[in-house]
């Protein structure tokens, strides 16, 4: 009852969307800046330009409101404070958390996503340091990626993974490295060596890197008796998923065969994504992870005690206005 005390006034389901700067080509191409925010207001405002049928212009208004909206000019660490930070110290409360970022590739996921899982384990070291010294907490990290429905890890040479179910709903992932870690350069150069993995084919890093959910996890777990020589027990799970760019999942006309069914695979997990976050909301029984690997990979954190904060991501140039749209309208679903 206590841990429920504790855990219960963080939001179950928090969503924020932050705006990133128009960047240089934008700017070159005096692209306009079609996004307004009120922060205090934690609306914003999309700024469509439609043509009527005589070719003349005209503005139409898309207004949003959401849990916070972050402008161009907030930085990495106002954004951990405002979507991380709050949960991370119920991971020792048994709870089970996750992160999303969400969006077209080029808004800035992984610009926003990367950072969060060291301030997180900055925070987690530090609980585990003080709060809870000698109470035999341990952390680990693993990260991997879904590309395709498939599953590689990117901590062992992308080697593939598969997934079992133990029945209990935890969610298994035989073979994945598990890396123990007790201070912040081990997580840094961890993090550094798994983003340098993620798929890159031919076309570029960001092209392919685009078409897969990387998935980062912060496993506390805790022995029996609290002491170091028994075996240790899962307590928490705090998991940032960097999603494939949302308008992949659009690529499901494409005339390359292999593009179009990644397209589809990514169609149908960020489908699945938003129904299993508000099968949470909604505090329904059953919760459709069966739609998705990505969905089936994060069973187990839909389930029991969890929290979810889906950081929703926006380019601001005119010329993004329709995937733009989309992404808010996600988001808005979710909320
Ligand atoms: P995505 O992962 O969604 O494809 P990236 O995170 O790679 O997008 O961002 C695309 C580019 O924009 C990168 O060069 C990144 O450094 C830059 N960028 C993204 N967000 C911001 C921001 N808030 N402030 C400054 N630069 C940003
Ligand atoms: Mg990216």
């Amino acid at each position: 009852a206590q841990d429920k005390e504790k855990t219960s006034n963080v939001a179950k389901i928090k969503v924020v969307v932050r705006k990133r700067p128009l960047n240089k080509k934008e700017l070159t191409k005096n692209e306009e800046d079609i996004i307004t925010i009120e922060s205090r207001l934690n609306a914003l405002t999309v700024h469509e330009t439609k043509l009527k049928v005589d070719l003349t212009e005209y503005m139409e208004k898309h207004e949003f409101v959401f849990d916070a909206v972050l402008n161009e000019e907030v930085s990495n660490d106002e954004v951990y404070h405002e979507t991380v930070e709050p949960i991370v110290p119920i991971i020792f409360q048994r709870t089970k958390a996750t992160c999303f970022a969400y969006g077209q590739t080029g808004s800035g996921k992984t610009y926003t996503m990367k950072p969060l899982p060291l301030k997180a384990s900055r925070d987690i070291l530090r609980l585990m340091l003080h709060t809870y010294r000698n109470q035999g907490f341990q952390l680990f990290v693993s990260f991997f990626e879904i590309y395709g429905g498939k599953l590689f890890d990117l901590l062992n040479d992308r080697k593939k993974l598969c997934m079992r179910e133990d029945g209990k709903q935890q969610v298994c992932i035989v073979g994945l490295e598990e890396f123990r870690v007790s201070d912040v350069e081990t997580i840094k150069d961890l993090i550094e060596r798994g983003s340098a993995t993620r798929s890159t084919g031919t076309t570029g890093a960001n092209e392919e890197s685009s078409r897969s959910h990387a998935i980062l996890q912060l496993v506390i777990k805790r022995s029996a008796d609290g002491s170091e020589s028994k075996p240790a027990r899962v307590v928490g799970k705090l998991s940032f998923i960097d999603l494939a760019g949302s308008e992949r999942g659009a690529d499901t006309t494409d005339n390359d065969r292999q593009t179009r069914m990644e397209g589809a695979e990514i169609n149908k997990s960020l489908l699945a994504l938003k129904e299993c976050i508000r099968a949470l909301d909604n505090d329904q029984g059953h919760i459709p992870f069966r739609g998705s690997k990505l969905t089936e990979v994060l069973r187990d954190s839909f389930v029991g005690n969890s929290r979810t904060v889906m950081i929703s991501c926006i380019s601001p140039n005119a010329g993004s206005c329709e995937h733009t749209l989309n992404t808010l309208r996600y988001a808005d679903r979710v909320k």
